[in-house]
């Protein structure tokens, strides 16, 4: 399939994700190499001038998700890049009380957080590794949306809804083979 996809459009599609609030190159490098071996995309960082904290909600104390995507959506300029924000903070938006990510479906913008899924907010220990882990399925699911992929009943894909970090872990790491197939990238 990826053959086919390469014969027919040469240029890579581009996928540019900000952290935003926090840096952190070496998790930036894991996530490029483990998403460029996996999907025909390029994984580029991009910086913006783009304050964290006019998103953030005093009353709440989470931070809200419609603002960082218009953030997303106003750096794009109708270009055709892919644009993930990713966080360590809380977020939410006015569906849900806490998000472990959101993107536009078919889209181009997405967000994920972090904060939820360091283990050491559950058990007090904290577990790098399964901090990877767990982030990188939540930028395969939100990203999945993007590429045009809904919600997937097979709990060993990674497009499985998951209400908790115990669902995170139980679901699969990537798309299953048939979501796979369905993917649309351009
Ligand atoms: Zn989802
Ligand atoms: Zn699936």
């Amino acid at each position: 399939m990826f053959k086919a996809f390469f014969n027919k459009k040469p240029e890579k599609a581009k996928l540019e994700i900000e952290l935003l609030g926090f840096h952190d190159s070496l998790f930036f490098k894991r996530l490029k190499e483990d998403m460029e071996k996996r999907l025909p995309i390029s994984v580029e960082e991009f910086e913006s001038l783009y304050d964290i904290e006019d998103a953030f909600n005093e009353q709440r104390q989470q931070y809200y998700t419609p603002d960082i995507l218009k953030h997303l959506h106003d750096q794009n300029n109708g270009n055709s890049v892919y644009r993930m924000a990713i966080l360590n903070v809380d977020i939410f938006n006015p569906v849900f009380k806490y998000l472990y990510g959101e993107a536009q479906l078919n889209g181009r913008i997405s967000v994920v957080s972090l904060f939820r899924l360091h283990e050491e907010l559950y058990t007090g220990q904290a577990d790098s590794a399964l901090l990877f882990q767990r982030a990188l399925k939540e930028v395969y699911h939100e990203f999945g949306h993007n590429l045009g992929l809904i919600h997937c009943l097979d709990w060993d894909c990674v497009m499985h809804t998951s209400t908790s970090v115990e669902e995170i872990d139980i679901k699969g790491g990537f798309y299953c083979s048939n979501c796979f197939r369905q993917i649309k990238i351009s």
